[in-house]
């Protein structure tokens, strides 16, 4: 889950990050009012979730309130293009008006997982600002790494370690090192994926100040994250991805065309590998789960279907908790919902139920191939033809 980089900003707050004073606004006139209070100079930024918004022209300093609103006008309502938002660009519905910051250096400093070491990383580096993928492309010695022990936490050798790593000045090192550990608290405290400052500035008159923020948490600990649940925000996510949220399916939009109903994320990852290995390339993830409902495997369908992508479906299902005749009622219910089934289907079923699901599938009139084991499904599929 993301949220919006005042928000973020709001939690840096909390755990002591020092911050630009400012506020979020959904009118020019409320950003014109904002702007004002902060003395009429300030930075109007775009709020996306999506990075890149400097050089796409989302963020803005200006001179006075007026045109403080004379930007805002122009970004609300309007599409965003940013180098990730692809080309329809997202749209703004509201800005953050900060006080304008004085800028010495731009720095970089993030926390992430490291899958590789399996535990939280921090990177940091003195080249921070807009052009930091270049500078872990093309130069990435100038980025650094600190591994941290998510028992013994962050350590004040480390903030140290960064500190000098970075060129940040000696009378600085210290409240860097604080404002390292304080993000590293974030990250653990709020269950995040990503903790990010790019870029950490020092100022003209010589302080420490995060200037942009961004958090990505783990869904997975989302359950013991109230308040960070509570900033979710639908509006930027695929919205196929918010209706399996909301039945209970994990569904991921992928770039292919083979559509996927598996019950398992491992299986479905199993399956994924084998519709690749067969030569096609899947146009989902999706896991109805171990429990699901026939409701549920319903919903599921019918969100495959909905992707004007998919131009062929896979069902592999392992009956376990998960009957084979639930799914095939599932199945069968969403195509007679839908009108019939718009593209070829190969399923492939074993497990409880299997023969009972699979004489549910053949009597229901539906143009399914029927295979038993998963390579022959998968196969088969890449083979069918539109
Ligand atoms: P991003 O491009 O989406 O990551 O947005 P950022 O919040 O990182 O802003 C992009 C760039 O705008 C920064 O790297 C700064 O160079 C510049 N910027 C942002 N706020 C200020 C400010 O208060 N003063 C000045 N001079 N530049 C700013
Ligand atoms: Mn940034």
């Amino acid at each position: 889950m993301k949220i919006h980089e005042y928000q973020a900003k709001a939690i840096f707050a909390q755990f002591g990050i020092p911050v630009p004073k400012g506020r979020v606004a959904a009118t020019p006139a409320e950003a014109r009012a904002i702007a004002q209070e902060l003395g009429g100079k300030a930075v109007v930024k775009a709020q996306v979730y999506a990075g890149g918004r400097g050089k796409a022209g989302g963020v803005k300093v200006v001179a006075s309130p007026q045109e403080a609103e004379q930007v805002a006008e122009r970004l609300l309502g309007k599409p965003l293009v940013t180098h990730q938002t692809g080309p329809q660009g997202v749209v703004v519905r509201r800005v953050l008006v900060e006080e304008a910051t004085a800028i010495q250096k731009e720095l970089y400093l993030s926390v992430v997982i490291d899958r590789a070491r399996q535990c939280p990383v921090m990177m940091a580096s003195e080249a921070g600002g807009v052009d930091i993928e270049e500078v872990a492309a093309k130069t990435p010695e100038k980025i650094l790494r600190q591994p941290i022990d998510p028992i013994a936490g962050f350590q004040l050798y480390m903030g140290r370690r960064l500190a000098a790593g970075m060129n940040i000045p000696a009378n600085l090192a210290r409240p860097a090192g604080a404002l390292m550990e304080s993000l590293y608290k974030v990250f653990s405290a709020r269950d995040c994926s990503l903790a990010e400052i790019n870029p950490l500035v020092i100022t003209a008159d010589g302080r420490v100040l995060a200037l942009d923020a961004k958090l990505n948490f783990d869904d997975n600990a989302l359950f013991r994250q109230a308040e960070v649940k509570g900033l979710q925000d639908y509006s930027e996510d695929d919205p196929l991805e918010v209706e399996a949220s909301k039945a209970g399916i994990t569904y991921i939009k992928l770039d292919g065309t083979v559509g996927c109903m598996v019950n398992g994320a491992g299986l479905a990852m199993a399956t994924m590998d084998a519709v690749l290995l067969m030569g096609a390339r899947p146009a989902n993830f999706l896991d109805v789960g171990g429990g699901a409902s026939h409701q549920q495997v319903q919903e599921a369908f019918k969100i495959i279907m909905k992707d004007p992508s998919v131009d062929r479906v896979l069902i592999n299902v392992f009956g376990g908790i998960l009957r084979c005749d639930i799914v095939a009622t599932g199945v069968i219910e969403a195509a007679r919902e839908l009108g019939g089934v718009r593209v070829p289907m190969v399923v492939r079923m074993q497990g409880t139920n299997r023969d009972e699901g699979k004489r549910m599938l053949a009597a229901s009139g539906l143009k399914v191939a029927l295979a038993d084991d998963l390579k022959e499904a998968a196969r088969a599929v890449v083979a069918a033809k539109k």
